[in-house]
């Protein structure tokens, strides 16, 4: 015979809680499963935020690495335990791996996540924790030719200005250099001279893609295309004879070192880079259509790209005056850009 129940009442209650209580440990682990997936990339990856030190605190910052794996930032973690960032190259690479002491810019910034995540296998990890042991820290693998930088930093020497190398099909960076710069292995030392009210080099800027410049004859690019598409059957007919000199009104263009590039058509005009071909030509110009394809070639546009930048500007109005149209033409006047902005509309143009 089968035994009553005393209570039934009460077991339909404690039946319920069971049911609450196993909702709410799978709400804790799927919330929990997002937040790690999901949600603790923007929470970790905001450098403001103070988790960021509780992350650290148990995981050595993996090391930034170039595109065959060679380090270009790592953490020496001495016999105390004490942590350095180390940069094997210096200078070289200052503005686009960033620093992450002092704040965090550059791919210390923007790999930040990536730095802070162990993918140390589970078992080692519970063995780590138990003897307070560190997690190393996922590395990040990137785009950049150590070979390719060196010569770019090199070439560049002690003037000041940027080199933006990228592959037109991928839009990879391969290198991105900007001087003056700063060596982040001294970083902390040198910051308050960095920082001083007096310093007007510059070091921390990146002018790879913060610094605004008159672009000068890249932006020839535009003009051409501009030209291209108001005369896509007779762009190639279109010539002009170089003395080194354009008149125009009481206006002159002069070509580089005054040089004197002869007859010119429009291929070998864009090849020599001739000032008085462009000038003439963009006189024949639409200036409406002209502020639209800079607009589609990312004038006043964000840029689709993650690490901070400035946003180019062009600057000729669909009224602008003679001396404007013949200035912004050849990449001079009041239209300014970035160098990563001009190596992206290179690479477009090339696709
Ligand atoms: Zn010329």
């Amino acid at each position: 015979m089968k035994k009553a129940d005393p209570n039934p009442k009460a077991n339909r209650h404690i039946l319920m809680i069971t049911y609450a209580v196993a909702a709410l440990f799978a709400g804790l682990v799927l919330y929990f499963a997002f937040f790690l997936q999901i949600k603790s990339e923007n929470v970790i990856n905001n450098s403001y935020n103070a988790r960021l030190d509780s992350f650290s605190d148990r995981v050595v910052r993996g090391e930034i690495l170039s595109s065959d794996g060679r380090v270009l930032a790592q953490t020496n973690v001495d016999e105390n335990g004490g942590e350095t960032r180390y940069y094997p190259y210096d200078a070289m690479f200052s503005h686009v791996v960033g620093y992450s002491t002092k704040g965090k810019t550059g791919l210390e910034a923007l790999g930040n996540f990536y730095l802070l995540t162990s993918h140390v296998n589970l078992a080692e990890q519970v063995i780590n924790e138990l003897s307070s042991v560190k997690n190393l820290g996922d590395n990040v693998i990137t785009t950049l030719d150590v070979d390719l930088q060196k010569a770019a930093y090199d070439a560049l020497g002690s003037r000041k200005g940027a080199v933006v190398a990228m592959e037109p099909d991928t839009g990879k960076i391969l290198a991105m250099v900007s001087k003056p710069d700063y060596n982040p292995n001294t970083l902390a030392a040198d910051w308050d001279a960095l920082v001083a009210g007096d310093n007007s080099e510059g070091q921390l800027l990146n002018r790879a893609a913060q610094g605004l410049y008159p672009p000068g004859s890249t932006f020839k690019i535009v003009t051409a295309l501009e030209y291209i598409r108001e005369n896509p059957e007779n762009f190639r007919d279109y010539r002009f004879d170089c003395s080194g000199f354009f008149h125009y009104e009481d206006y002159t263009i002069k070509c580089y070192h005054e040089t004197a590039h002869g007859s010119q058509d429009f291929v070998r005009a864009f090849a020599n880079s001739c000032n008085g071909a462009f000038a003439n030509l963009a006189l024949t110009l639409d200036l409406g259509r002209l502020k639209t394809t800079a607009d589609q070639l990312l004038f006043d546009t964000p840029l689709p790209i993650a690490i901070p930048y400035s946003q180019s500007a062009y600057a000729l109005t669909p009224d602008g005056d003679t001396w404007q149209i013949l200035q912004t033409s050849i990449g001079q006047g009041q239209t300014q850009m970035t160098p990563i902005h001009g190596g992206m509309i290179t690479a477009a143009i090339a696709n």
